[in-house]
């Protein structure tokens, strides 16, 4: 008998975006009609039948019960807590078995050999090694198109001509009112915008056509636009991304089929470069199984580091996006409006303002785990307290992720229409980024001097006149001493 159960606890342990709440329940009554129409028998349950238990451990110790089990097997979970959880319960008569999930390239009992717990292992130096481990992208020993990593080519900005021919993005429609009901019914506390249609996929056979539509309709541009974001155009949101994280995440595609399918297309199509493709497969074949490798090797410790002891509270405007700063206000209005950011918005927008102002990291996962589709705590902790926040020292990147508006400005549009100005560091319209990017510095000056990769910025810091210094930490002060009124 197979028990898919909704479960309060799992939708409550941070206030998660209503989306994403029925997201996973949708699929959930999705993929329990598919096992029941192959002749499985299964048990559905909804929160309504859940209520009594609350928590997966008095449910099982139920379900044992009622139902006479004799032995319990479990597919293995991907977050540290639930894990922690199963692995001690015990139930009288009953054996409790844990079983891989298969769901990743690499085992997950090999996963120290690629990322030994408490050390740094670059991304590239691991995702050449699976590379050459999984012969993907490769020709002989050497790598296909003769470079590893095409990044230098995956940094173009969206000119006026680009946007009128940004497709459209796939989208399903699948009517959730049920499962809202009963969120409000349980009273579920939740964030975002409530819609009765959801967009995602909520099968497999859906996920394929995303997968498809994504090779045929979105890869030849995927590694030329990766990092650009524009507030221009209806399909902004979407550009040239998969969102196929929700459908990798919750299992319903594996990530060695998605990357064949892009390798497919790139061998039969004319208009698929090798740096879009590479791109494309460094995001998964790279970074998604480095950071479930840094995740493992490290929990719990890596949920509790706060390298710059950063303690600021975050700001009431995550929540609504209403703020001058107009790439704040884009990227977490389209967050709260579709569940969704693509990764330059999470990285060098939202995330590089949280690492600048100074703001706690636990309010930084627990906003990121809420607000994504795509968010569970093994690929949401890495690159929010590793990547963006710098909390873990460098154990997931060499330095931090630390810019001025300049980036923002090189990589979108939005500064154009912002109440701020990009040029300036000082004064009350500076853009906050400016000054704060270099008080952050400033501030961190001990820890981050050393840094070969970030280093050298304090020379042009130095070369500043004294005015130009203290106006930036001046305008700095301000945004910090009242950073909700931005
Ligand atoms: P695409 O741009 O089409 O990329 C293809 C696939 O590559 C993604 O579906 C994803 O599976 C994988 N991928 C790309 N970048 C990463 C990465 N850095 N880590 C792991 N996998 C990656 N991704 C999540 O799945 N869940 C999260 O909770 C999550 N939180 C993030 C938090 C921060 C602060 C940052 C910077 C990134 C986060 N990411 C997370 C990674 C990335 O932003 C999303 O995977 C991506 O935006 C999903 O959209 P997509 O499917 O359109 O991706
Ligand atoms: Fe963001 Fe500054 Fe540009 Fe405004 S000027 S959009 S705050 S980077």
């Amino acid at each position: 008998m197979y028990v898919i159960a909704e479960l309060y606890e799992e939708a409550t342990y941070v206030p998660h975006h209503v989306q994403k709440v029925c997201a996973f329940f949708d699929a959930m009554g999705s993929f329990a009609g598919h096992l029941k129409e192959a002749g499985h028998q299964v048990l559905h349950l909804t929160l309504d039948d859940t209520e009594v238990d609350g928590c997966v451990e008095r449910l099982l110790t139920r379900l044992a019960k009622e139902y006479s089990v004799s032995s319990i097997e479990y597919q293995q979970p991907d977050e540290h807590r639930l894990r922690y959880v199963l692995s001690r319960l015990l139930i009288d008569g009953v054996t409790i078995t844990e079983c891989d999930s298969e769901h990743f390239v690499l085992a997950f009992d090999d996963l120290t050999q690629w990322v030994p717990p408490a050390k740094s292992v670059r991304m590239e130096t691991f995702y050449r090694r699976i590379r050459v481990q999984q012969n993907v992208l490769m020709e002989g020993e050497k790598p296909v198109g003769g470079q590893w990593n095409f990044d230098a080519r995956n940094r173009k900005r969206l000119k006026e001509k680009d946007l009128a021919s940004i497709p459209a993005p796939l989208t399903f429609l699948h009517d959730v009112s049920p499962i809202l009901e009963r969120l409000k019914r349980h009273g579920i506390p939740t964030i975002g915008v409530r819609k009765t249609q959801l967009t995602l996929p909520r099968n497999r056979s859906e996920s394929l056509q995303l997968l498809s539509y994504f090779c045929e309709q979105l890869l030849p541009r995927f590694g030329d636009f990766q990092d650009a974001m524009t507030e221009r155009s209806d399909h902004g949101w979407s550009l040239y991304h998969s969102r196929l994280s929700f459908s990798l995440n919750t299992k319903m595609l594996h990530p060695l089929e998605v990357i064949n399918a892009a390798i497919d297309a790139f061998h039969t199509r004319d208009d698929i470069d090798i740096a879009q493709v590479e791109g494309f497969v460094r995001q998964i074949l790279g970074w998604r199984e480095f950071v479930r490798a840094v995740y493992w090797a490290n929990m719990p410790e890596y949920k509790a580091l706060n390298t710059l002891d950063a303690k600021r509270s975050l700001p009431a405007y995550f929540w609504s996006g209403e703020t001058r700063m107009n790439c704040m206000a884009q990227t977490v209005r389209q967050s709260l409006a579709h569940g969704y950011a693509h990764h330059i918005q999470r990285l060098m927008v939202t995330g590089v303002f949280g690492l600048i102002a100074g703001i706690n990291p636990d309010h930084m996962d627990e906003w990121y785990m809420g607000i994504y589709l795509d968010a569970l705590e093994w690929v949401e902790l890495p690159n929010t307290r590793g990547m963006s926040q710098f909390a873990d020292g460098g154990i997931v990147s060499s330095k931090p992720y630390a810019a001025s508006g300049n980036y923002i400005n090189k990589m979108s549009d939005y500064c154009s229409s912002c109440h701020y100005d990009v040029k300036s560091k000082q004064g009350e319209n500076a853009c906050p980024f400016n000054a704060l990017y270099w008080d952050f510095m400033h501030r961190h000056r001990d820890q981050l001097a050393r840094n070969p990769r970030i280093g050298m910025i304090y020379g042009t810091w130095d070369r500043f006149d004294s005015e130009t210094r203290t106006g930036t930490l001046e305008r700095a002060r301000q945004c910090l001493d009242d950073l909700s009124s931005l």
